[in-house]
């Protein structure tokens, strides 16, 4: 990969787009305002814009201006229905902001690269020790301590989330330098990342193959970038299976060859026959089931070719129960199938990798991100989020 060429198209596409491309002026610690705003969800379905004191930054933490957040299906629980007991609490873990000031130990990044004042960065986790570990609740490795910003307690220090002006960096926690990346693909790198694990899950199966058939099932942020992945791997037969023709639309954008509309077909019968049509009388070699819906899981084993392969990414939380027929739908078919959730810490590289990929091959990333709001709209940001018109919704210090 030539990294200079990549850097250079970069720089013209943000300036063409009006985008200030050039490395900012660094901060110098006399710039920093004395107070700064945080939102708090106090309550349920509300937040407050509370103003703290900047606390003094230690030597092994960072102080990151923060430019922008996306607003996950985590944060829509949260703001629901409080299901992880965090009120009071400043949300937003799909952050990305500048750094305004550092510690005199703070001299890399967690993956080696020199940081400096004025670059972009982006968190994973707040424990640096063991790459293979995933994000929330550690099962697979029975390991505690590792948590995130924007599902952090409110403390002595407010600023903890990336729904903020600012956010305070503590030393041990992981911090990517991503400076090369424009705002819009770092606000997506969190949701990315959950892609980039479910395909490397994929690929354990040892199904997935450049020239395989595959079958993306929901078109929501999930099943979009899915797409998106799938084609910058080269991947040439993806077909999207959603009921709306506008995201169906856009995953020809991000990459689907064939479309389906299941609202065009009445029956699993006939649901199976448009999605081998699409494949030119193939089931699918491998498929992706991206929604939340029990019924979705039961009909996708019938999209697949005997010997093929399923990752189930879709249930985040708990959605219900679903039935399959284990004799038809799994040992007679030997299927092979893996379950997906979150990422682990070393996805995050691979994803910055995925992100520029996207950009070179011109996918529109960026029209995921179809509304932002300001700090201050962020309750009406939650609403229209809830309201499910968009895809991925952002709030934008701008
Ligand atoms: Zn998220």
């Amino acid at each position: 990969m030539d990294m200079n060429q990549n850097n250079i198209e970069a720089i013209v596409r943000q300036v063409l787009a009006g985008m200030s491309g050039a490395p900012s002026a660094p901060s110098s610690n006399g710039e920093l305002p004395k107070t700064a705003r945080v939102a708090m969800l106090t309550e349920k379905e509300h937040y407050e814009i509370k103003e703290f004191p900047l606390p003094s930054i230690g030597d092994d933490e960072i102080l990151v201006k923060v430019e922008g957040c996306g607003i996950c299906g985590t944060d829509a629980h949260e703001f629901k229905r409080d299901p992880f007991g965090l009120i009071p609490v400043v949300l937003g873990h799909e952050g990305t902001g500048k750094i305004v000031k550092m510690g005199k130990n703070v001299k890399f990044d967690s993956a080696g690269k020199a940081l400096a004042l004025g670059d972009k960065v982006v968190t994973c986790m707040i424990f640096k020790d063991n790459p293979e570990i995933t994000m929330f609740d550690l099962n697979k490795q029975n390991v505690g301590g590792a948590d995130v910003y924007g599902l952090l307690p409110d403390d002595d220090i407010h600023f903890n989330g990336w729904f903020a002006d600012y956010l305070v960096i503590r030393g041990g926690s992981t911090v990517f330098n991503v400076s090369d990346l424009d705002l819009y693909s770092r606000i997506l790198i969190e949701p990315c990342a959950v892609l980039i694990h479910a395909v490397e899950r994929a690929k354990t199966t040892g199904i997935l193959r450049f020239n395989s058939r595959v079958a993306v099932q929901g078109c929501g942020p999930i099943g979009l970038i899915c797409i998106a992945i799938l084609r910058t791997m080269g991947i040439m037969h993806i077909t999207a299976i959603d009921g709306n023709q506008q995201r169906l639309d856009f995953a020809r954008e991000l990459g689907a060859t064939e479309t389906v509309n299941f609202t065009e077909h009445t029956g699993i019968e006939a649901l199976t026959n448009a999605v081998e049509r699409s494949f030119g009388g193939h089931g699918a070699d491998f498929a992706f089931q991206c929604t939340g819906s029990p019924a979705a899981h039961a009909n996708i084993y019938k999209f697949i070719r005997n010997g093929g392969g399923l990752c189930e990414l879709g249930f985040f939380i708990n959605g219900g129960n679903a039935t399959i027929n284990p004799h038809f739908d799994l040992c007679s078919k030997e299927i092979t199938l893996v379950g997906s959730w979150v990422y682990t810490l070393r996805d995050y590289a691979t994803t910055f990798d995925f992100l520029r990929s996207a950009k070179r091959i011109g996918l529109p990333m960026e029209k995921l991100i179809t509304d932002t709001f300001r700090l201050e709209d962020i309750n009406e940001a939650h609403r229209t989020n809830l309201a499910m018109t968009g895809l991925k919704i952002a709030i934008i210090n701008q």
